[in-house]
């Protein structure tokens, strides 16, 4: 009910939401129609979607499964504007640790230089084509005509 009286005033076109301001938000109530067990919040509004459908009400009848989708949608670009925007700090953090730990990062190099190579050239084997590649080409493998043609 709180998400709803929220709701209302951030989206005051909706069907439910005008008869709010008509009535006052205070003669409605939420009453549980059921006591539903679910794993996941997608269960739970599918279940919600199955009363819309099946009780076909006037008012709380936008979909429930659509309108999670949508907030779903929304949440993702703005997790893609996030990333956008962080990505040239990132970059420069980088960067950044780079040059102040050149030495450090060029010594462990060194180090692990032995170990580092033999993981490169360490050989895997591709299923689909029946032979053995060079961990460093493994992805390029993949990409290639003969993998993807002996993957189908
Ligand atoms: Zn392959």
């Amino acid at each position: 009910m709180a998400e709803h009286r929220a709701k209302s005033k951030v989206n005051p076109d909706t069907k439910l939401y005008k008869e709010f301001a008509e009535i006052g938000i205070s003669h409605f109530r939420i009453k549980p129609i059921e006591w539903f067990k679910c794993e996941s919040k997608h269960e739970l509004l599918a279940r919600e979607q199955y009363y819309i459908d099946l009780l076909e009400p006037d008012l709380n009848c936008n979909d429930a499964i659509t309108n999670y989708e949508k907030i779903r949608e929304q949440q993702k670009r703005h997790d893609h504007t996030y990333y956008e925007r962080n990505k040239e700090r990132k970059k420069q953090k980088q960067k950044q640790y780079y040059e102040n730990n050149t030495e450090l990062i060029k010594t462990k190099y060194e180090a692990n230089r032995e170990i580092i190579l033999a993981l490169k050239s360490e050989r895997i084997y591709c299923e689909q084509c029946d032979c053995t590649v060079r961990r460093d080409h493994i992805s390029t493998h993949k990409k290639s005509k003969k993998h993807q043609s002996n993957s189908k």
